[in-house]
């Protein structure tokens, strides 16, 4: 179940966040940075589209989520998630249903996101 009001400015800031890594030269160093610590895939649960709002995109068939404009969304949504944090907020909606990601420890301070206090 969803809990869309939940952290609603956490949830906001991390997508302000996510938007400025995606659209920033040191947010996209960070975010290859952090790949090797992701682990997993997308299990469609369709919970980070929620985050802030509904997405207008964002379809269930069989109760998997699906984005309607899959090969043309946004940067923000192809990184994600980028951080613990990305999915620490996502959890504020759905803690039932996990997110398929998930990251190994990641040594104390590194690497940097240049947009930490979002
Ligand atoms: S929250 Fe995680 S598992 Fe769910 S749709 Fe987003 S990336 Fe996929
Ligand atoms: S554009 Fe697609 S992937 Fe991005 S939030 Fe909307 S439905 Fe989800």
């Amino acid at each position: 179940m969803i809990f869309r009001g939940r952290g609603i400015w956490r949830q906001y800031s991390g997508k302000l966040r996510r938007f400025l890594l995606a659209h920033t030269k040191r947010g996209r160093v960070y975010i290859e940075r952090m790949l090797p610590y992701r682990r997993g895939e997308c299990a469609r649960c369709g919970t980070c589209c929620y985050l802030g709002h509904r997405c207008l995109f964002v379809r269930f068939e069989n109760g998997l989520a699906a984005c309607t404009i899959h090969n043309h969304r946004p940067q923000n949504c192809r990184m994600y998630p980028v951080g613990p944090r990305d999915i620490a907020e996502r959890d504020l909606l759905d803690m039932g249903k996990p997110c398929g990601y998930s990251f190994v420890e990641i040594p104390p301070g590194e690497p940097r996101n240049p947009f930490a206090r979002l």
